[in-house]
């Protein structure tokens, strides 16, 4: 089988690649950076006959993956604007990219007979009610049934989170829309992963090029504090994110579901800290003290049950993720 990853010089993506390519099947990424496409292959010499990269520098241009989609069997869509800077024009940098680069996915599937499933990186973002977070109903759950209520108008007026939060809903909702009207060859499985956390296996050469999700962390163990604001308790590690996707690429019984991701446990930036300083000696100077021990505050959960049982896997652990994650960040910052 030849799978399409777009976004594959990602956070996420690269993760899918990379388990695509042990267990067997050729791979073809999508990127917009040749720079990106040569680091990529240059770490991954025993792949050379499995995977290759098409060039798709703009997400918005109609027919963008039209060549790029030629002889695969499915594909994995990660490709979306990840960056949440109050200086972007909501509209332009964020929620049309996410719509429009679906759409170009869509038709591009469309056009390959070959295409037999189509998997959506869509979020939490997707689902969440950000009018629930402030005043949460005790025991509130968000499970795959959930659509966010936001309005296109919120997301061009909001701040940026709220025209992210519109493309992701808007792209997965074509993506629905496609399948269920359309009726096209391929079937769809949407993924919805909250915040994601763990190791980089996409290029970064440097600690500042470290991708939106983990940054977070990487302040943390420079000793930011008060630590950075927390919107949410709920998390994934990126490798049951990208197990997610290659399961739900490969079973056929979970044929047009959407699936929410959530690891067991809730985070603090508290629990982060308190990981780090437990676990390495430099991060007892480095890392600030804050309140040791302190729970984790009632907030709204998910279901990351359901993914765990269909999809057949079992979430890492916080202590794993942040211990895996500030090894290598720490080894990123000394080589540069
Ligand atoms: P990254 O920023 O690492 O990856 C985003 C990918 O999309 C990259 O490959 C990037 O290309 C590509 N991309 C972004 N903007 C454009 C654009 N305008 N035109 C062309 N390509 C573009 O983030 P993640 O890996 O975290 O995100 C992957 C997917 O997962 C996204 O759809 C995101 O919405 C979703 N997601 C992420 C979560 C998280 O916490 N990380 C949580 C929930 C969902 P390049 O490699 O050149 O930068």
């Amino acid at each position: 089988e030849h799978v399409l990853v777009t976004g594959a010089t990602g956070y996420i993506g690269a993760h899918i690649v990379d388990i695509l390519l042990r267990r067997g099947l050729r791979v073809r990424g999508t990127a917009r950076s040749q720079h990106k496409v040569d680091e990529m292959l240059r770490a991954r010499p025993q792949y050379a006959e499995r995977l290759d990269f098409v060039l798709v520098k703009d997400l918005t241009e109609p027919g963008g993956f039209d060549d790029a989609v030629k002889g695969v069997d499915a594909i994995i869509h990660t490709a979306s604007p990840v960056t949440l800077s109050e200086d972007l024009d909501r509209e332009k940098d964020l929620i049309l990219p996410a719509i429009r680069g679906t759409e170009a996915v869509l038709l591009a599937a469309k056009s390959e007979p070959r295409v037999q499933r189509l998997i959506y990186t869509s979020s939490f973002a997707a689902l969440i009610n950000a009018s629930l977070l402030a005043n949460p109903p005790a025991g509130l759950t968000f499970t795959a049934a959930d659509w966010n209520p936001i309005t296109y108008e919120e997301g061009l007026t909001g701040p940026a989170i709220s025209a992210y939060r519109v493309g992701k809903k808007e792209a997965e909702l074509r993506a629905w829309h496609c399948v269920r009207e359309e009726k096209p060859q391929f079937d769809l499985v949407t993924i919805c992963p909250p915040l994601v956390f763990g190791p980089v296996v996409h290029p970064v050469a440097r600690t500042a090029e470290l991708n939106h999700s983990v940054t977070d962390l990487w302040r943390i163990a420079c000793g930011a504090y008060p630590y950075p604001p927390i919107r949410t308790v709920i998390w994934a590690d990126v490798r049951d994110v990208a197990v997610a996707h290659v399961e739900a690429l490969l079973r056929p019984e979970v044929s047009n579901m959407r699936f929410t991701l959530a690891s067991p446990e809730g985070f603090t930036n508290q629990l982060i800290a308190d990981i780090m300083r437990e676990e390495f000696d430099w991060a007892k100077q480095a890392v600030v003290e804050g309140t040791p021990g302190a729970p984790v505050p009632e907030w709204p959960r998910a279901d990351g049950w359901t993914a765990s049982e269909k999809l057949g896997f079992t979430y890492h652990t916080l202590r794993e993720c942040i211990v895996d994650s500030i090894r290598q960040f720490k080894e990123i910052e000394q080589r540069e």
